[in-house]
């Protein structure tokens, strides 16, 4: 499934390096859609397809131009900002990639069935598109909108967990663990070992550990267990997916229990490409496909349409279940809207359903994922430590072994984010020991096993061009990495402290 040194090509390259470089090797490099490819060797591959090159997917039919501050401005705008990349203004940031959450381009598409929104209070007929949408790609029978993912969170929250009910998940996410507590449960983490380690090439980090899993369920038993929260792709563990086998399997222990799986689906169309990538058997499946039968091992899912869907806001839940969808219908008119808008308005359904059909085309995913790759294959050639592999939203950089000289309550992967702003104007975040927190016990901070600054890329935003030029600056300041010091921290709120402490250069 996957080289030693790098990732098999499955179907047309994507525009990573590997598809780019000339190895000089003469294997087969993969079982390409469409025909025997067994000669292929990356070395003949372009002269096959007449072309060796790889391009964005898309041209650019309205631009917004990049502004970029100069250094003394940038010292200005940093110290303002507490050193916190959080509380910086977007005018004062050059390339951002503070997160890849409702930060995507729509399409032209998209934007002319904004004009076409149908703002009727009940019955819009965007409603209706959105369903079908849903239906069709996703392949569960009910859905509710929600105005984003966490409303979406927090409605089957309420619904299914009562309090001292435990559910299980792969590794946590900020506001779906929240969502679940607030409701009276306990987060189980049941994700394998592997994820959390920055340097296992595990093909599949995402997976649930099944004999975690099953031990939860014989120490609480199957009726305190609501529902098994699983993601594709982990986004907290850095973007990696869940394998087909994988949800397959905890099918058929749920099964056997009587216990219902619902799906994080944010990143899930991500999670797919991976599977065709590396996944035996997956390789001429496409992913529109992949995802449907992913979703089909679920009872239902909830989404954050501002990641995978492609646009600026949204999100929905859809379900099954009969009887739930009218618990679900229920409460929707209480905490979002009504059950054919639920917080969204008639011309962003329409622009989420047409967004729905393009992110599961090919073309969109592979350079999405490749974008990602691309970037990530700069730095390892540069043996800049990041977490590998390369997920499918960003990557992240390894502030432990980059500034191995800073300790941990200095707050390395904050410097680094600060660093990479002071030289280029770029925007990263910390996911880091300023983002775990304190433990509530002991007054002290968490010590995270993994000190990380994330480069998330948004959709279909940026050129591979931009991609070199935070490659460069991040090279720039890894040449610069042992004269920089730590930080020490000014204002800490006592809540989500991340986003708005105040920090000062030691
Ligand atoms: C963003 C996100 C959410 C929450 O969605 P919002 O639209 O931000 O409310 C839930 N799960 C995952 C994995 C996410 O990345």
């Amino acid at each position: 499934m996957i080289e030693p040194d790098g990732f098999i090509i499955h179907g047309a390259p994507v525009n990573s390096r590997e598809s780019l470089r000339l190895r000089g090797r003469d294997e087969p490099c993969s079982t390409f859609q469409g025909g025997d490819m067994s000669n292929i060797t990356p070395r003949t591959m372009g002269q096959q397809f007449g072309r060796r090159s790889w391009a964005e997917p898309w041209k650019i039919k309205m631009v917004e131009p990049l502004r970029m501050i100069g250094r003394p401005d940038r010292e200005r705008a940093l110290a303002e900002a507490g050193y916190n990349t959080f509380l910086l203004r977007s005018d004062d940031v050059y390339i951002d990639l503070l997160t890849d959450s409702g930060t995507s381009a729509m399409s032209d598409r998209q934007w002319a069935g904004m004009l076409l929104g149908d703002e009727a209070y009940a019955g819009s007929r965007n409603f209706y598109h959105l369903e079908e949408a849903v239906q069709t790609y996703y392949g569960y029978r009910y859905l509710t909108p929600t105005h984003q993912g966490r409303g979406a969170e927090h409605l089957i929250s309420r619904a299914l967990i009562k309090p001292g009910m435990y559910i299980p998940g792969n590794m946590y996410f900020t506001t779906t663990r929240l969502h679940q507590e607030l409701a009276g449960g306990v987060f189980v983490d049941v994700i394998i070992n592997e994820a959390h380690d920055p340097t296992n090439m595990h093909p599949f980090k995402g997976n649930i550990d099944l004999n975690k899993l099953a031990d939860l369920i014989a120490r609480v038993g199957a009726d305190k267990i609501p529902y098994v929260s699983l993601a594709g792709t982990v986004n907290m563990a850095g973007g990696q997916p869940v394998s087909m086998a994988n949800v397959r399997a905890v099918r058929e222990l749920c099964d056997r229990h009587g216990i219902r799986i619902f799906l994080d689906a944010t990143r899930m169309i991500e999670n797919a490409f991976f599977i065709q990538e590396r996944e035996e058997g997956y390789a001429a499946t496409p992913i529109a496909a992949i995802l449907k039968e992913f979703c089909s091992y679920t009872d239902g899912a909830w989404m954050s349409a501002k990641k995978d869907n492609l646009v600026n806001i949204g999100g929905w839940l859809a379900v099954n279940d009969s009887e739930l969808f009218d618990t679900l219908r229920n409460m929707v008119v209480i905490y979002e809207g009504l059950h054919t808008y639920g917080g969204m308005a008639g011309r962003d359904m329409e622009a989420l359903a047409i967004g729905i059909a393009e992110s599961v085309e090919e073309d969109h995913v592979r350079s999405r994922v490749g974008q990602v790759r691309y970037l990530g294959e700069l730095l390892t050639d540069w043996d800049i430590p990041i977490v590998q592999p390369v997920g499918g939203h960003a990557i992240f950089l390894d502030a432990k072994r980059f500034y191995p000289h800073i300790p941990q309550d200095q707050f390395p992967a904050q410097r680094l984010a600060a660093e990479l702003y002071l030289d280029s104007g770029i925007r990263a975040m910390e996911r880091g020991i300023a983002s775990a927190g304190r433990d509530p016990e002991t007054g002290d901070h968490r010590y995270p096993a993994l000190e990380l600054t994330r480069l998330t890329i948004p959709r279909r935003v940026y050129t591979q061009a931009h991609m070199d030029v935070v490659a460069e600056s991040v090279k720039a300041i890894y040449d610069a990495r042992t004269q920089t010091r730590g930080l020490k921290m000014t204002y800490e709120p006592q809540y989500l402290r991340f986003f708005q402490a105040r920090f000062e250069p030691l």
